[in-house]
């Protein structure tokens, strides 16, 4: 399929626009390296700009009644499983994530707005009676006006579901830049926006890179930045927004452990950590990187993995035949090359190297790196403790889980760990102490369901708000407290609660 040029477009107060300063950079397909359009690199003036437009459409947008949002999100609901496949496919040429993956990324965005959409029974406040004689108080969950949100490369669909869906049906409106790496998916869901008659500037977007951003740390609209990219961007923004007393929601990068104990189910295992390493390349951040597995099945597992990664079918993201597609671009390519050379010159044992597979030649020029195994690896390599963020796998050995737990609690980053055993104390044990945000047990994807929060702990999360579920809620309102003296008309004083005091001055009068 030859994809048409596409020139990637501002979308603000309604009108979708050119960038002014005309600075634009290549998008690519990476199953084929064809360049397939433009992207521009907004100025901070332009971000500011959409900011402008989210800050005249948040009065109304705010004061428009909850049933009424709360109508968009369900339309939203609807059109995006309308376009579900038209969604995927967006995914599946920019970043080239496998068309089944892309479709399963939209599906669980839908899930997300599904549970955007119980915010009234969520967003409901507080109140406390007879704080004194004819003094209430109560808790408003307002909105805060405008945020603004930055997304990363590997899930163009899914932190638009994460921000934008629990933003506006709390009342606020939003700037969204996604990663110029993978624009179409927002370019396909504003025109969705547009479609359900969404009104204009409550949703904008532009798209840029980190001058971009830096345009709405001093910018007295913007009420507070959300991220989820790497873990340098997390604390770039957090000390941008800092200097500028921003409320942030900030979700970093991941090095996930998985544990294998000696009564690990081995096919169920095997399958789990082909499909957490190797789906979507390896890019996803719950994706396993480490395997720490003890002794007793350590030699039978190497064996089974590397006869299991050498069938994954590598290949162009639109075809359905292949089980993973390339990595996002030839710069991804070659840092996770580089990182095999470093495995290597560190002496772990490279039983399986994906550098510079054999492709059809439509796909000669794609970015490709196919399932890379290293084993012997030990916590104090690099390939153990870098974000690889592509598809290579390192099999540590440790002795029990006791070993196990202390090394992945010894990494500075804590997103999420998967254990696969059948043993119950050895569950409940790594629940407990395994120091991470989401834990897996006998799963290799410890993803929370939407209804739950999503987010690492230490170096995974800068501060201390998840994305989804109620945290998702929270961090878009804050709780604004009113405390309530009432005054009898008839200069009665009630000696408790306003209710009382005004039947009682009726009666009386
Ligand atoms: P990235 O940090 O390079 O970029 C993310 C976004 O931030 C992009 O939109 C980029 O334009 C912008 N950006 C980059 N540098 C910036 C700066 N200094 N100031 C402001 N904005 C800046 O990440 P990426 O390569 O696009 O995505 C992969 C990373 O995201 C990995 O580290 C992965 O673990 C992480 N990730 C984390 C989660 C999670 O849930 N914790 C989910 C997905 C991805």
């Amino acid at each position: 399929m030859t994809q048409k040029h596409v020139k990637v477009k501002n979308h603000i107060n309604g009108e979708w626009l050119d960038e002014s300063n005309g600075h634009y950079v290549p998008l690519c397909n990476p199953s084929t390296g064809a360049v397939i359009g433009e992207v521009p690199i907004s100025s901070a003036d332009t971000a500011r700009q959409a900011v402008a437009a989210a800050a005249v459409a948040f009065p109304a947008w705010s004061a428009t009644p909850l049933p009424k949002r709360m109508n968009y999100l369900f339309a939203l609901h609807q059109a995006m499983k309308d376009n579900l496949e038209d969604l995927a496919q967006s995914i599946a040429v920019d970043q080239a994530k496998h068309i089944s993956e892309a479709r399963g990324e939209v599906g669980r965005v839908i899930e997300i707005v599904q549970m955007a959409c119980s915010i009234p029974a969520l967003i409901q406040g507080e109140t406390l009676q007879g704080i004194a004689s004819n003094i209430n108080g109560r808790v408003i969950k307002a909105p805060l006006g405008v945020f603004c949100g930055v997304a990363p490369f590997n899930f163009p669909a899914l932190v638009f579901g994460w921000f934008i869906p629990f933003a506006i049906g709390t009342g606020n409106t939003f700037v969204y830049k996604p990663s110029t790496e993978s624009p179409l998916f927002m370019q396909k869901m504003m025109a969705i926006l547009v479609d359900i008659g969404l009104p204009k500037g409550v949703v904008n977007v532009i798209h840029g890179e980190k001058e971009t951003v830096e345009g709405w740390y001093d910018d007295p609209n913007v009420a507070g930045v959300c991220l989820v990219g790497s873990s340098p961007t997390a604390r770039a923004i957090a000390e941008g927004c800092g200097r500028h007393g921003k409320k942030t929601m900030l979700l970093g990068g991941a090095k996930n452990f998985l544990l294998a104990m000696e009564d690990a189910p081995m096919d169920l295992l095997i399958e789990n950590v082909i499909a957490s390493g190797y789906g979507s390349a390896g890019q996803r951040c719950l994706a396993v990187s480490n395997i720490a597995v003890v002794p007793e099945i350590h030699d039978e597992f190497v064996e089974r993995l590397i006869d299991a990664a050498r069938a994954v079918k590598v290949g162009d993201a639109m075809n359905p035949d292949v089980f993973m597609g390339p990595v996002i671009s030839a710069k991804a390519r070659d840092r996770i090359s580089n990182y095999i050379e470093i495995g290597v010159d560190e002496g772990a044992n490279l039983v399986l190297d994906g550098r510079n597979p054999a492709m059809p030649k439509a796909n000669a020029d794609g970015f490709f790196v196919a399932p890379t195994v290293f084993t012997g690896v030990t916590p104090d390599m690099r390939i153990a403790k870098e974000e690889i963020f592509g598809p290579v796998l390192s099999v540590l050995k440790v002795g029990c889980i006791n070993t196990g737990l202390a090394t992945l609690n010894a990494h500075e980053l804590g997103n999420g760990a998967c254990i696969f055993t059948q043993n119950a104390y050895y569950i409940e044990k790594f629940i407990a102490e395994a120091n991470v945000g989401m834990v897996g047990v006998n799963v290799g994807i410890c993803a929370p369901h939407p209804y739950l929060p999503f987010g690492g702990i230490k170096g995974s999360l800068v501060g201390n708000n998840k994305v989804q579920g109620k945290d998702g809620v929270d961090f878009f309102t804050q709780n604004k407290v009113a405390t309530i003296r009432t005054v009898d008309p008839a200069g009665q004083v009630p000696t408790a609660g306003v209710a009382n005091g005004a039947v009682r001055s009726c009666v009386a009068s």
